[in-house]
């Protein structure tokens, strides 16, 4: 298989695996467990979050370890309920893992607006700045867009808002290692991260907390993680996640500059072979390319591929197999027949120009 689909997931790094093969082996014993192989558990896991707060220049005790960027997302959307300013302001592009928090905390008393993107994807910052209200208590807007790879100004923005105590929080799942993250730099109070974004294991995320003071408990239980999220902790996947997120912001520019070189060689190939490729939302994250063939569906276009070994997206993962308009093609103005005519590309560090080479050729064949 020809994999394109690295926004949708990264496959393991080889060094990281084999780790984490090493610790389910050697080192399963409870971390809360005060005897020595417990200790070294421990020890393993603060390691870890070493690696995840150098990688986004953050202090260890800012970390928190849970199940991924959905868990992240929510314990932050959640803790809205728990205070006296319930209004929240999001982007029109956020993940489900935002938007569709929004819906079961209504009931709560929490309140959205949701603030619109550009033609390139990117945030009205007016509208967002006119949008803040008394009671606003978090701002949420996503470092980088899943489906089109949009970057938003985030610290432009923080920098704008003149009523300083509402915490902005940032999803920064698709971000690691395809662009440099600073919390201090960005300004944020949360941030979001996922292992599976940059090659490392699945079902493990990391959650920025600046102030844990304001902040309570989302996954109720045992006192792990500093009382802030409940469970044993996946030692294996803890590990996996800091190497991963290391190697990731080692290799990062080796990683940027190729995933732009498959980049220009896949747009300006396409651009010869079907001149009617439109590509959307184009301030882009490296690799992530948001692509319409008008005349084709996408659904069609991406059975074909699958059947001759390409795998390649058409909307985000998350919502794979619903044939509807994606919301965030909708939102940066794509009619809904060019929205259905619509690839998601992401390239990954181990991809070559032969395969991208072998993907023209095949959507030629396809296209034409
Ligand atoms: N946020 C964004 C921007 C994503 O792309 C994803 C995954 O597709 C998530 C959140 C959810 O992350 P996870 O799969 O770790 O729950």
């Amino acid at each position: 298989m020809i994999y394109f689909d690295h926004s949708s997931t990264t496959p393991i790094h080889s060094e990281v695996s084999k780790r984490m093969y090493e610790i389910n082996q050697d080192h399963f014993a409870n971390p809360s467990s005060v005897y020595e192989s417990g200790r070294k558990a421990k020890s393993l896991i603060e390691h870890a979050r070493f690696q995840i707060a150098e990688a986004v220049g953050a202090k260890s005790s800012q970390i928190y370890f849970c199940s991924g960027g959905t868990e992240a997302n929510n314990q932050v959307l959640w803790s809205l309920i728990n205070q006296k300013n319930k209004h929240i302001i999001i982007s029109a592009i956020e993940h489900p893992a935002i938007s569709k928090v929004l819906e079961r905390l209504k009931v709560f008393g929490v309140e959205s607006t949701l603030v619109p993107v550009d033609k390139q994807g990117v945030i009205n910052t007016s509208i967002l700045l006119d949008s803040i209200r008394d009671d606003t208590g978090l701002i949420s807007i996503m470092l980088a867009n899943n489906e089109i790879g949009s970057l938003q100004p985030i610290r432009k923005i923080i920098k704008q808002i003149n009523k300083p105590n509402v915490p902005f929080h940032t999803d920064a799942v698709q971000s690691i290692g395809k662009m440099s993250v600073d919390v201090y730099e960005l300004g944020i109070d949360y941030m979001s991260l996922s292992a599976h974004k940059f090659y490392g294991p699945k079902g493990v995320g990391a959650l920025f907390v600046k102030n844990r003071d304001k902040f309570s408990s989302f996954i109720v239980g045992g006192n792990q993680e500093n009382g802030l999220r409940g469970g044993t902790e996946n030692i294996a996947g803890i590990v996996g996640m800091g190497l991963a997120a290391e190697l990731a912001v080692k290799n990062q520019e080796k990683c940027i500059a190729k995933l732009n070189l498959l980049e220009k060689h896949f747009l300006s190939n396409i651009r010869q072979s079907f001149p009617l490729a439109k590509h959307n939302a184009k301030n882009n994250l490296p690799g992530l390319l948001s692509i319409s063939f008008p005349g084709y569906k996408s659904d069609i276009l991406m059975a074909k591929l699958d059947r001759l070994n390409f795998a390649v997206s058409n909307g985000s993962a998350c919502n794979a197999g619903i044939i509807k308009p994606s919301k965030v093609l909708k939102a940066i103005g794509l009619e809904d027949e060019i929205n259905l005519s619509t690839l998601r590309i992401s390239f990954g560090k181990d991809n070559t120009i032969e395969e991208v080479d072998q993907f023209i050729k095949t959507l030629n064949d396809i296209l034409n």
